[in-house]
């Protein structure tokens, strides 16, 4: 991202704001996840309103520093951008960011005293904030029971190269300040505990464990999980690697690792082995353009059959394996090439293939394909009980998350105020 409080950065940021067209439809809104008014906002900034672009920005995004770095807008609102079919989409993101990097005002709000009664709200990541932003503005005391201090993954796990603490900082500071009644450092370990004191609850727990791999040698020494390499390396925390780090999966995870540790070591040899195709791959475009230029290498149609060595890892055995175009699913399907193994010289595996709910969670919430089920309400089976965020998702991003969580803010109101 250029640098948005330089020199200049008005007039370039005036002329993008002067490039929209001011669809009727705005799809651009239409494809953001918490529908961020964006004509609105831009149209603010064309008349120097900024402050009035930035409270409009503000008061319909509990995350906006955030996401002003790290939400995908290539895939999201800029990519329904009308203007592409001219030149090149509006930067709406830079715009964005524009705003919350230069014109924060009153960061204390007088919201209006509390109307209602007390709202129990588990987890502290991005769909729980904006739960508790939202209620708290509806009139609720919100109060949040989370294992670590609020943040979620943004706080412990994405990469300070794309998201920096001091960033989040911003937006856990202001929910802290305005909307958090009451703030539970503790794990929440049935739900059916807290009934006993809360009418409404709303889970947002995120998806706690990492998927396993299970091949032969796993257990091996120089075997990792990308989370908590990604936990060490946002903490600054020392971490001893050899010289060819390979990195299994092709989503987010394992590019934002693979990306992190050829930053860190930049004389250390990154890859990133994965079974399917590079069109096949689940990760941000921008992150794979930031694989290529940091130097990561590849390994695709590889599929991991082995970990090779005594004690420790000496390589990854890998079996070629041919894709073939599938109805069933989006991506390509695929086969192992018979005798096709070959041995990737390795000294550390990253496993990055995929995250899941915490085993055995809330027994008493129903789950369906591993992840909690909700109706049409964002309501649990349990009455009362309302869930979002990645826990429901199977995880996509801090926008839908935070969206989650306000779409479950007025289901919940819905709910009291019918059962009073
Ligand atoms: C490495 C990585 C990179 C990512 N990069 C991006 C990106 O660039 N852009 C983007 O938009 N999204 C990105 N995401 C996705 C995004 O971070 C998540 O979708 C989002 O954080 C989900 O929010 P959440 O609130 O559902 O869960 P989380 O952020 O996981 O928060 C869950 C919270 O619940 C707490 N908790 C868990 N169990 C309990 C319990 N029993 N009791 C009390 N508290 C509990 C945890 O401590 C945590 O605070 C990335 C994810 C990862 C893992
Ligand atoms: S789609 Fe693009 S041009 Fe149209 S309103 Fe949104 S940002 Fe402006």
């Amino acid at each position: 991202m250029s640098d948005l409080k330089g020199n200049n950065i008005l007039e370039k940021m005036m002329h993008e704001a002067e490039r929209c067209l001011f669809c009727f439809d705005a799809p651009c809104e239409k494809n953001c996840p918490i529908n961020l008014p964006i004509s609105n906002f831009i149209h603010m900034i064309r008349n120097k309103n900024f402050y009035g672009a930035y409270e409009k920005v503000r008061e319909s995004h509990p995350m906006i520093n955030i996401a002003g770095f790290i939400c995908p807008e290539e895939i999201l609102c800029q990519k329904e951008c009308i203007r592409s079919k001219i030149d090149s989409p509006v930067k709406i993101r830079e715009l964005h960011n524009f705003l919350t990097l230069n014109f924060v005002k009153n960061q204390n709000l007088s919201l209006s005293p509390y109307k209602y009664e007390d709202v129990a709200i588990v987890g502290g990541g991005p769909a729980s904030l904006s739960c508790t932003f939202f209620l708290r503005t509806l009139g609720y005391k919100t109060h949040i029971f989370t294992e670590e201090d609020i943040g979620g993954i943004p706080f412990t796990e994405i990469s300070n190269d794309r998201l920096q603490k001091e960033i989040v900082k911003k937006d856990i500071d202001f929910i802290k300040d305005n909307f958090i009644y009451e703030l539970n450092i503790e794990k929440v370990k049935s739900i059916e505990g807290l009934k006993k004191d809360f009418k409404a609850i709303f889970i947002g727990i995120g998806l706690g464990d990492e998927t396993k791999l299970e091949i032969p040698g796993i257990d091996k020494d120089g075997v990792f999980y990308a989370r908590k390499i990604l936990r060490d390396l946002k903490n600054g925390k020392e971490i001893s690697l050899g010289n060819r780090i390979g990195v299994i999966g092709g989503g987010n995870v394992a590019f934002d690792v693979a990306n992190s540790l050829k930053n860190r070591f930049k004389e250390k040899e990154v890859f990133i082995i994965y079974r399917r195709g590079l069109k096949d791959l689940k990760c941000y475009p921008e992150e794979l353009e930031r694989a290529k230029n940091l130097g990561v290498n590849f390994y695709f149609q590889s599929s991991p059959i082995e970990i090779s060595g005594d004690k420790k890892v000496e390589g990854l055995k890998v079996s070629q394996v041919s894709l073939k175009e599938s109805e069933r699913e989006k991506r390509r399907s695929f086969e192992l090439i018979d005798k096709s193994e070959f041995i990737i010289p390795l000294d550390n595996i990253v496993v990055a293939v995929g995250q899941e709910i915490e085993d055995g969670i809330f027994p008493e919430i129903e789950k369906e394909d591993g992840l909690i089920k909700i109706d049409e309400n964002y309501m649990t089976n349990l009455e009362g009980v309302f869930a979002g965020g990645d826990c429901i998702n199977g995880g996509q991003t801090v926008t839908k998350a935070a969206s989650e969580g306000k779409i479950a803010a007025f289901k919940i109101d819905e709910f009291l105020r019918r059962s009073k």
